[in-house]
């Protein structure tokens, strides 16, 4: 078995990777940055909407930009509309994650990285308990990589911190299974994302039509995975959805169908051990009320990239040092997916005609002066009937 020493490896090259990687190799370190797929940012397994928020965190390039959009359009099961936009005319974006993703990882080579696909950990290496590399099949080769610090990026599926002994496992209500058409030539409003909320429609979540431009869209479905069972499939949900509001059967006007799944649990509670960190969708870092993680992704990866620098440097990789990551994350973003996982539970423990009158509230225009999930949370909570959420929320987000 081939062997070899870097400073960090960082599994999966995906937002929350390849930020982690750019960052740790842009203050000088050794960074091996590895994937298991033959191409970066393929397949797309999301909508690809962001909100202007990622501006704060990344340096927006054109090139990613399929679509900006004014707002978003919430329809409550009674045909109700809210029509949240910004203050100013661009409220996000709908990306190209194929170039975005491809994107962040070359600017990690250039910071320094080594990038490689179709590497794919299989395993994590251990000294007296403590991890110290992980085992990697590269195209059919088996290879043993040592490293003062292995990043977890993996992303939902993640199974490398699991081999490291941290419990990421989901329950079924706390995943939501997805299922999402690339569509063309169909009808879409080209100004605004939509969410389509109906227990009829998607059970315990949402449909969506992001658009990617006039007549292209992503159009999705998230159903919580306790409400599948073998006769419900999410496809035959996402199906009647596209026909009844596109009249479009048979597959027709799809270019690419895709499947995935989103952790809505909240983060993990441990996303640091002795060598070990976790990113992104690998740390639960995705809010459980948007099901959004791109944004996130980023604000993680940077963190985490910062901390491991001095970490190396100072040759001390100790759970305990690298804990100031989840101070961090947690100062940053935490309570927000927090909120998010309130919300989401309090929504799930609505009976359906409690959801319906929630949703009875949410009808006319908000307009946000800065168009983040916490702004929103805090203006919808404010809406709501007879205050049903405020409590909740306001408590957990005053601190802010
Ligand atoms: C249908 C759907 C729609 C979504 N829509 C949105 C949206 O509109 N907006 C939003 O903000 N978020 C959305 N999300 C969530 C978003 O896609 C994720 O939160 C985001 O991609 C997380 O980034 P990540 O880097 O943690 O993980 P990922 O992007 O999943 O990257 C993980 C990488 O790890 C690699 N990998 C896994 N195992 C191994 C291994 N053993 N060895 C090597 N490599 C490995 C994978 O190949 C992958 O490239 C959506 C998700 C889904 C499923």
């Amino acid at each position: 078995m081939e062997k070899e020493e870097h400073d960090v490896v960082v599994v999966g090259a995906g937002p929350a990777g390849s930020i982690t990687a750019s960052v740790a190799a842009d203050r000088g370190l050794d960074v091996l940055l590895i994937d298991r797929n033959p191409e970066i940012g393929v397949p797309v397994r999301c909508a690809e909407g962001v909100s202007r928020e990622i501006e704060k965190y990344i340096e927006m390039d054109s090139r990613w930009v399929c679509n900006p959009i004014r707002g978003v359009i919430t329809y409550g099961p009674e045909g109700t509309e809210l029509i949240v936009t910004a203050t100013d005319d661009v409220a996000g974006y709908v990306l190209d994650r194929r170039i975005f993703d491809r994107s962040l990882a070359r600017d990690a080579a250039r910071a320094g990285a080594e990038v490689r696909v179709k590497n794919r950990a299989f395993d994590v290496l251990k000294r007296n308990g403590k991890v110290c590399g992980v085992y990697v099949n590269a195209a059919g080769e088996e290879v043993r990589i040592t490293a003062d610090v292995v990043v977890a990026a993996d992303g939902v599926e993640s199974r490398v911190a699991r081999w490291a002994g941290i419990d990421t496992r989901l329950r079924a209500e706390d995943v939501a299974s997805c299922a999402q058409y690339l569509m063309c030539d169909i009808e879409v409003n080209s100004d605004y994302c939509e969410q389509y909320f109906s227990w009829d429609i998607a059970p315990g979540g949402y449909a969506w039509v992001f658009p990617k431009g006039a007549h292209y869209a992503n159009v999705g479905i998230g159903i919580s995975a306790n409400f599948l069972n073998g006769t419900s499939r999410i496809v035959n949900f996402l199906d009647s959805f596209v026909h009844e509001k596109f009249g479009v059967e048979g597959g027709d006007n799809i270019l690419a169908k895709i499947y995935g799944a989103v952790p809505l649990s909240g983060p993990v509670y441990r996303t640091v051990t002795d060598g070990m960190l976790l990113v992104g969708d690998a740390a639960r870092h995705v809010n459980p009320f948007s099901g959004g993680g791109i944004i996130v992704a980023i604000q993680g990866g940077q963190i985490a990239g910062e901390v491991i620098a001095k970490a190396v440097r100072e040759g001390n990789c100790t759970a305990r040092r690298l804990r100031e990551y989840e101070r961090r994350w947690w100062k940053e973003f935490g309570r927000t997916l927090y909120a998010g996982l309130k919300v989401k539970n309090y929504m799930l423990s609505l009976s359906r005609t409690d959801f319906n009158r929630f949703f009875r509230s949410l009808n006319g225009e908000l307009k946000l002066t800065e168009y983040t999930e916490r702004t929103l949370m805090k203006e919808i909570a404010k809406i709501s009937p007879k205050k049903m959420m405020i409590t909740m929320l306001i408590r957990t987000l005053i601190p802010y």
